[in-house]
């Protein structure tokens, strides 16, 4: 799984708060993430956040990048 500080990940479990968009705010053993939607910052194990994340946008690139082979 390919995550970097900045990426924003879609989780499968929703946050209390209604939100499952969480900032990657520093990467190691373990991920500090930040919740979109309530501000709340976590630590979560490497192998257990990566099992939770559902997608991951990063930049202006959407969620989902798959190709269609209908670029010009
Ligand atoms: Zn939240």
């Amino acid at each position: 799984m390919d995550v970097k500080v900045g990426d924003i990940l879609t989780m499968k479990k929703k946050h209390p708060c209604g939100s499952e968009r969480w900032q990657v705010l520093r990467i190691g053993m373990d991920f500090k993430l930040k919740c979109l939607g309530c501000g709340h910052q976590v630590m979560l194990p490497r192998s257990k956040a990566e099992k939770s994340i559902k997608s991951i946008s990063r930049g202006e690139k959407p969620p989902v990048a798959k190709k269609r082979g209908m670029e010009k």
